[in-house]
Formats: C-alpha cells, structure tokens, sequence
C-alpha cells in the first residue's frame, strides 16, 4: 500500500514514530494509503530544518523571495489538473470543485508576490531635531500551520504563502484525512527555487499539534479546524509565548426578505449549502426567510432544486457535491439528522439512506431539508458540517438580524435583499465577521482578509490581506539623531520631541 511520508528539509522522509493513519478514497469507502503520523522528535526534525533555512531565506532580498513565489505560482497552474484529481481522490469533493480549493490558494500566492510592497516600513524624517524615525517589517522566524481536511490545498497556501513570502520558514501540519496534495506542493514550491528547509510538511495528530504548539522555536501557530481545537491551539500556543490565530467552526446564514430575487437567492442558496457536501467553513446551512409567505416560496423553490440535485462520485462531471470525507463524519451528519427529528423540526426532505450504485461503501449522503429549525435546538446551535440546509423562520428583519447576531459562531452571514438601506444597516450591525450582501459565500479576495468572530475565531488576525502580513511579521521602530553640532545637555526626564 501506498505510504505517504513527511517533507523535511527538502526530501520525503518516512519518519520513525512507528504510527500511521489510514487516508480512505471516500468514493469507495476503502483505504487507498497510509499516512506517517510524526512522532515529537519528526516534529523537532522539520522544525531544525526551518531554523537552519531561516538566517538565509531571511536575508534574500524580497524581489528574490517574490520570484519564487512567481515561479511557484506557474507550477502550481501547471499541475492544477493533477493535484486537482488527487485532492478530490482523497477529500471526496467533485474535481472541479477542487480546482476551485487550488485556485483559491493562488490567489494568496498571488497576493504574495507583492511582497515587497506589502511588507514596506514606514519612514518620519524629522519627528524631533536631527532626528528620523523608521520602522520595519521583520519576519517572526519559524512559523508554522495546522489546517482542517476540508481546503487542503487553499488553506495551506493562505498560511504558507505569505509567512513564507514575508522571510519566515514554514512547518506545516496538514490535515492527516488528505494529506497529499500539501506534500506536492512542498515539491513543487522546492521546484520553484524554494531552499530545502524553508517549507517542511509534517502529518500527524494531537502529538505533532503538540509538539508544535510547545516548540520553543516556532515563533507562530495558524490554525485552521474546529472551535474546540481551535481553543486549545490557541491558550497552549499562546501559553508557550507564541504569536496564535485559531480559525474555528461556524454556522452561516442567509436571511431572505420579502423583495429579495428570491430565484437568484434559491440558486446561490443550493450551492452554497449543498456545495463540497456542506464541508466548507463558509458553507450556508441556515436559511432565514422574512414572513411566512417568503418562507412557503423559498420551500417550494428550494425543494424544486434540491429534487434536481446530482449526488455522484468525486470524479463525475456531472455531480454537483461527492461523498463526505469519512465514515465517522457521515455517521455524525445522519445523527444530527435524527436528532432534528427528535427536536422537533420538520424534516421536509431526507438524504440518509442514499446508495451510490457500485460504491455501495462509499461515504455518500443525500442533501435534507429542515424547516421550523428554532435556537436552543442542538442542531441549530451547533455546526453540522454537512448536505443539510436549515430553515429558521423570522417575522422581521430584527427578528432575522438576531439569529446569527446572537449564535455562538460568527464566520459568515449573507442577506437577499433589493434594499440598499436595509441591506447597509445589516452590513453595520450584524455581529459577525464575513458579510455578504446578494453573495451567499462571502470569502473575501486575497487581498483583503479573511476571519469571524465569536467562537470562529481565536486570536486577533485575520488569514491573508494586510493582516496576514501583519501576523507574519513583527515590528521594529528606530528612532535615530544625527545632530548637528552640541548634541546638548544630559537630561533625567522622559525625552520629548517638543
Ligand atoms: P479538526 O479540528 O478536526 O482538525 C483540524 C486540525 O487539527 C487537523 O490538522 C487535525 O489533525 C488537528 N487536530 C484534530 N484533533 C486534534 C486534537 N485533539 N488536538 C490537536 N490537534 C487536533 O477540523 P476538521 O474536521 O479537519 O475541519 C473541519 C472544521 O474546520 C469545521 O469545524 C470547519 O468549520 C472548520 N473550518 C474553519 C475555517 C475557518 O476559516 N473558520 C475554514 C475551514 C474549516
């Protein structure tokens, strides 16, 4: 069977904990290969081959570290069908789909090719007599990441890129579920230019997440996964004097008011929660019709749609989403489905059941639909990260406003709407990080940045954009005097620039 090994210091390396995980084709449901799970000393390993890259990579100029990035940038287009494939083989979601995951990464890589822009100092001539002061933009040293399944190619790329652009060298921890996309594009970054050492890859578990966290040479910790992780990622790096952003979970909505498009927003809608199967942090599981008459039109379109959706292998065409990513995780989806039931919610359509004809095994699941979802249900507060769409139902736009105000997660939220006002408000008031006004998958481009609130974030930077150099980087001020003549008296008060 096919191993899956470590990328350190510029070779595969197959480490030596002895421990590996299982990496299944969910199409199939079968184990297609076998992944090294690092032990602490396969940690300590990579974590050397970035310090030792670190001094050097530092020191190149940015125009050279924006060159790889370029180069970089041209592999990856150049193999995008392949680690498409891979991706999917591995994740479950359809191929073009996957492309989409890739595409996204690049658009990061992208943004990181301007580093030598973005990472600019700021400069005061003459802040006092003879004095100037500067300021600078220094990378933390060795940084690393730690990403959910769900992106294995874009959320990657989001850290590595700009950490890595800034002068950083990179241990990355990738989900351990798909694993080999992140590898290739450790080769293909090595391919690019990139030094050995600059951009490592570790699989693992808890114990490399560990290894990580209390590493005293890892400067800072990215994260990406769920909330209850994301937590403890966050307190256990930060207790170890790092630098830690922790993306968690999230529940989305999408409030539709009575003069919303309400075909336009059934269209974004259905993709936007059936899409990759509901495995997307920014996915739209919650439905929030204004009024019951938008509700009873938003069911009947809705239902016209999902009867017309195609649930198929990952590698089919005409498939609008694939299996999930595990037998556990669809265990976990059809229970969530019982327990709406048990809640009492309406179960208007029911995908449990569903069996794909020759991959009977495969980890398929049918999209549902609930209607009179209300808070306080388990499976409204908490995220399902599956086909399942939810629909809670509100007499106002205040009323609406509330639900994802008040939830405890805060990633993403969209409104359908055709009024400027209301919409302008709701942008304003709503407690949430990522708004979309008519856009139901409101992930910021590049280079602006990405992050919720609440329990979808931990720490205070956002991925990419401005603030993903900010995290990346730290700052040093240097206020320097070339007086002209008598330097003048000593002084024992605080010095100002008067
Ligand atoms: P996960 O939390 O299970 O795993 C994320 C990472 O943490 C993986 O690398 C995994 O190996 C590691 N990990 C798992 N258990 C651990 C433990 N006990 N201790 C230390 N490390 C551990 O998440 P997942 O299932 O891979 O991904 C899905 C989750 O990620 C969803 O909750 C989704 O909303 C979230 N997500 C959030 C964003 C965002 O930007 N907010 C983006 C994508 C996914």
């Amino acid at each position: 069977m096919r191993t899956i090994s470590h990328f350190i210091d510029g070779a595969l390396v197959p480490g030596d904990s002895g421990r590996f995980g299982d990496v299944f084709d969910p199409n199939t449901g079968q184990v297609q290969a076998q992944v090294a799970l690092a032990s602490t000393e396969d940690v300590n390993r990579a974590v050397e081959a970035a310090a030792r890259a670190f001094p050097a990579w530092s020191a190149t100029n940015p125009q050279r570290r924006a060159r790889v990035m370029f180069a970089f940038k041209a592999l990856v287009e150049k193999h995008m069908d392949e680690l498409a494939e891979l991706l999917s083989s591995e994740h479950g979601k359809v191929v073009a789909d996957s492309r989409g995951d890739v595409q996204r990464g690049l658009d990061v890589v992208e943004f990181a090719c301007g580093i030598p822009h973005l990472q600019k100092g700021e400069y005061t001539e003459g802040a006092g007599p003879g004095i100037d002061v500067y300021s600078m933009r220094q990378p933390i040293g060795v940084g690393a990441g730690i990403t959910p399944f769900n992106f294995p190619a874009m959320i990657p790329m989001w850290m590595f890129a700009v950490a890595i652009a800034c002068g950083n060298t990179f241990v990355l921890k990738p989900s351990e579920k798909d694993p080999s996309v992140p590898v290739r594009l450790a080769e293909l970054f090595m391919e690019a230019g990139g030094p050995p050492g600059v951009l490592n890859v570790v699989h693992g578990d808890k114990v490399a997440v560990d290894a990580i966290l209390t590493h005293p040479e890892i400067r800072g910790v990215s994260f990406v996964g769920s909330s209850d992780i994301a937590q403890y990622v966050y307190s256990t790096g930060t207790a170890h004097g790092k630098r830690v952003q922790a993306m968690g979970g999230a529940k989305n909505h999408g409030i539709i008011l009575p003069d919303a498009n309400m075909d336009q927003a059934v269209k974004d809608i259905v993709g936007a929660a059936f899409g990759s199967a509901g495995e997307r942090c920014m996915a739209l599981p919650v439905a929030v019709p204004v009024g019951d008459r938008t509700a009873d039109a938003f069911i009947e379109r809705m239902s016209e749609e999902i009867n017309n959706l195609r649930v198929g292998t990952s590698t089919d065409p005409d498939a609008h989403y694939g299996p999930v990513v595990s037998a556990a995780h669809k265990a976990k989806i059809e229970n969530y489905i019982e327990m709406g039931v048990n809640e009492g919610a309406d179960l208007l359509i029911d995908g449990r059941g569903l069996v794909m004809q020759g991959h009977e095994d495969g980890f398929f699941i049918g999209p549902s639909l609930f209607d009179r979802v209300e808070p306080g249900m388990k499976t409204y507060d908490e995220e399902i990260f599956g086909p399942v769409l939810q629909i809670v139902r509100a007499e106002t736009l205040e009323e609406a406003v509330s639900y994802p105000t008040n939830h405890q997660y805060g990633n993403g939220v969209a409104l359908f709407t055709s009024n400027g006002r209301a919409a302008r408000a709701f942008a304003a008031k709503v407690n949430v990080g990522m708004v979309g006004i008519n856009v139901p998958i409101p992930v910021p481009v590049s280079y602006h940045t990405f992050g919720g609130w609440k329990r979808s974030a931990f720490g205070d930077t956002n991925q990419h954009g401005p603030e993903g150099v900010r995290f990346w980087t730290k700052i040093k001020t240097v206020t320097q005097r070339w007086p002209e003549g008598d330097i003048g008296d000593q002084a024992f008060v605080i010095p100002t620039m008067g």
